[in-house]
């Protein structure tokens, strides 16, 4: 007898299965038994059994399906052109269905007006008939040789059943059917020894069906019931595992890592303020409290701070660097871009002109003897703060006595980054800097619990006094010679725009690029404005040069890459011109416009655009229909779907298969307490029982998180 069959039994080993079918699985990366179980349904396709025409029309209505009907041909339509479409009228007692074969002249041989026979195939209902797309033709005399020459699929189980069929992730080589015949063969072995790493109590109190039972269901569903219990366990436990993750990882940064603990006392917030150019708000106040309160503890404080463009972020990051500053430590800003880390310098500067605070600016293009002289006067502690770019997160970088770490960021990136900043504390139990994340753009709750889930979260509402609302417009490319006439206008009347084009150079892409726009401009619309540009490609000294000009006002425009996305803030600039807006993504066009706005100008956006995609038209729409950011996070989430939102590359961390952050928000919600009292409970997974959950969670998450190695 053979041995039983588990997961890690070698497809190639199983009994029945052709070898060439074994060969194309394994091209498929599907090797074991293990692999197909673990390889999900995408979705699931309704097959109805046999019905009259008139009873499928009645199910199909709601929800397409395969389906099966009975009949007589009443007639056969023959439509030539590009690519041949036969059409037949299949009739029962009940009523008539549309047969539809698209570039398929060879059924036309097929099929006879007063044949009778079974038609399976897809259905929904069109121009009030049932219509089958390409369904099977199997007449009654003479059974197989009118059906289509592809490659003949399995024969589908009973038919006398309504059902549910999966639907697998597949390739031109390889059927999805034929991915179903090969789980079918191992899937109750399989699952006849999954053990169940949650104990049952807890599954029975939050509705969760056992794992076995998931497996089992969501590949060969009977109904959509069964394939929503499957798949809410299946994607409880994707949830589940990475908070537990993110909760131990936060658990042991507490327990193995100690903080200097930083006192706001009257006297400093007094002080921090007196060097504020402006009242803060409420809500920068209600935030720094929050801060405040994490920073006078002992333990590093870990906090994401989330708001929408212009919300006045900046602020409350430099209230956190002279809290630290104040107690005799240092601070260190660390921000996206040079030209974003230029301009903190630069407001820094000036707030903390004629004081003892003295501030050190790293870069990569800091070189020789500078970058020397600023990395000592760090380690001296000759410098209070430092700001750079990730420059400052290299190992060659020591700091004194770093308390406070903000990083302002651009892209989301995991928690593995974030944790080289903490190295650079010092001591036995190692001393890490308090540390305060910024988002640039907000990002949906869901996203922040995932890629942020190791961070407490404040969240900065509304903006600062002195915004203007921003007039959005989208507008196809045929207008723009209007849209820059009319801009001309106002430029006329000293204001400042940005024109943001997507490529540096010239290329057969066919896309602005900012030399020839430059000219474009210079020589027709805007003849005799003075027009500069800006693009990665440029030196440093010559993008601040030019950037310095533009704020200065001798320049009124400035040509510019998407380089001038994040954080620029210039309130002379009321005008912003986005070409090929369809080309940026929904977060992308949601910065750029935030450019725009500071002053007390009016201020106007002009996308220009014109989609091809669907994805394309969305965004377009969703940019011009509101201008909260929050709800632009959403609808990005919505039209980009969480894959690439959630940015695996990025955030270092496995994506999701089954769990679905715009659908899955409850559950994550669940998932994320329950993690959050099982590491209280439990912080290292220790107690009997759980060592298999343990095992999983280190398998999954222990690299990514650092979860062992925390300091
Ligand atoms: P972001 O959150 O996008 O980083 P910033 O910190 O750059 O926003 O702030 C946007 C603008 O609002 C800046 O010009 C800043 O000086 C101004 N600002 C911030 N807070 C206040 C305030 N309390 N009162 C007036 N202006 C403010
Ligand atoms: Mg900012």
């Amino acid at each position: 007898m053979p041995d039983a069959i588990t997961a890690k039994t070698r497809i190639a080993d199983l009994p029945g299965l052709n070898p060439r079918l074994v060969e194309r699985l394994s091209a498929f990366e599907l090797r074991t038994a293990g692999d197909l179980v673990r390889h999900f349904p995408m979705r699931h396709e309704r097959r109805l059994a046999e019905r009259t025409i008139a009873q499928t029309e009645k199910e199909v209505a709601d929800e397409q399906a395969v389906v099966r009907v009975r009949g007589t041909v009443a007639a056969v339509k023959v439509r030539r052109g590009r690519g041949a479409v036969v059409e037949a009228t299949l009739e029962d007692e009940s009523g008539s269905a549309r047969l539809m074969w698209f570039n398929a002249g060879w059924m036309r041989d097929k099929i006879h007006p007063g044949d009778t026979g079974v038609a399976e195939g897809k259905a929904k209902i069109r121009n009030g008939f049932l219509e089958l797309g390409n369904p099977r033709w199997i007449p009654d005399r003479a059974s197989d040789e009118a059906e289509p020459k592809a490659p003949k699929p399995p024969s589908a189980p009973a038919e006398s059943m309504d059902r549910l069929r999966a639907v697998y992730p597949a390739s031109e080589q390889l059927l999805s059917s034929e991915i179903e015949l090969a789980v079918g063969k191992v899937l109750q072995p399989v699952c006849a020894t999954i053990e169940d790493p949650l104990p049952s109590e807890f599954r029975q109190a939050r509705g969760l069906i056992a794992l076995a039972e998931a497996y089992r269901l969501y590949h060969d569903a009977r109904d959509d019931e069964d394939v929503a219990a499957a798949r809410k366990r299946l994607a409880y436990d994707e949830l589940f595992l990475l908070q537990l993750g993110v909760m131990m990882r936060r658990a042991q940064l507490r327990s193995r890592t100690r903080a200097i603990p930083l006192k706001l006392e009257p006297t400093i917030d007094q002080h921090i303020r007196a060097r504020i150019p402006f009242t803060l708000t409420a809500e920068q106040d209600r935030v720094i409290g929050e801060i405040a309160k994490d920073m006078g503890e002992p333990f590093a404080m870990n906090r994401l701070l989330q708001g929408d463009v212009g919300s006045g972020k900046t602020a409350v990051a430099v209230y956190a660097m002279l809290l630290a500053v104040a107690h005799g430590h240092q601070a260190a800003l660390v921000a996206p871009t040079e030209i974003l880390a230029e301009q903190h310098y630069a407001v820094l500067r000036n707030m903390l002109k004629g004081s003892q605070v003295r501030i050190a600016f790293v870069t990569g293009s800091n070189t020789g003897a500078e970058r020397m002289e600023r990395v000592a006067g760090l380690a001296t502690g000759k410098f209070d703060i430092a700001i750079g770019t990730h420059a400052l997160l290299e190992s060659g970088i020591a700091f004194r006595s770093l308390a406070v770490a903000v990083i302002d960021e651009q892209h989301r990136f995991g928690v593995k980054q974030r944790a080289a900043i903490r190295q650079k504390g010092q001591g036995e139990l190692p001393l890490v800097p308090h540390t305060l994340v910024m988002t640039a753009t907000p990002i949906p709750r869901t996203l922040a619990i995932t890629l942020y889930g190791d961070l407490d979260t404040s969240v900065l509402r509304g903006m600062p006094p002195g915004r203007t609302r921003v007039i959005t417009r989208v507008v196809t490319p045929e207008k723009a010679p209007e849209v820059y006439a009319y801009l001309r206008t106002r430029l006329d009347r000293g204001e400042q725009a940005y024109v943001v084009v997507p490529a540096i150079e010239e290329s057969d892409l066919g896309l602005k690029d900012v030399a020839n726009h430059v000219r474009y401009l210079q020589e027709g619309p805007w003849k005799g404005i003075a027009i500069s540009c800006l693009h990665g490609a440029m030196t440093r000294e010559d993008r601040e040069a030019n950037m310095k000009v533009f704020r200065s006002g001798a320049v009124q425009a400035l040509v510019a890459t998407i380089i001038i996305e994040v954080g620029v803030d210039i309130p002379n600039a009321s005008i912003m011109v986005v070409e090929h807006a369809d080309r940026f993504g929904l977060a992308q066009l949601h910065q750029l416009r935030g450019r725009v706005g500071r002053g007390a100008t009016p201020s106007l956006c002009v996308f220009l655009g014109d989609a091809v995609t669907t994805e394309g038209k969305d965004r377009l729409a969703a940019i011009g229909a509101t201008d909260d950011g929050f709800e632009i996070a959403e609808t990005d989430l919505r039209i980009r779907g969480p894959g690439e939102v959630f940015g695996s590359r990025q955030s270092g961390l496995p994506p999701f298969q089954v769990a679905d952050l715009t659908r899955d928000a409850e559950l994550l919600g669940q998932a994320r307490q329950d993690a959050k009292e099982w590491i209280d409970r439990d912080p290292e997974l220790a107690a009997a029982g759980v060592a298999a959950l343990k095992h999983k969670l280190m398998l999954a998450y222990g690299k990514a998180l650092g979860l062992g190695d925390v300091g």
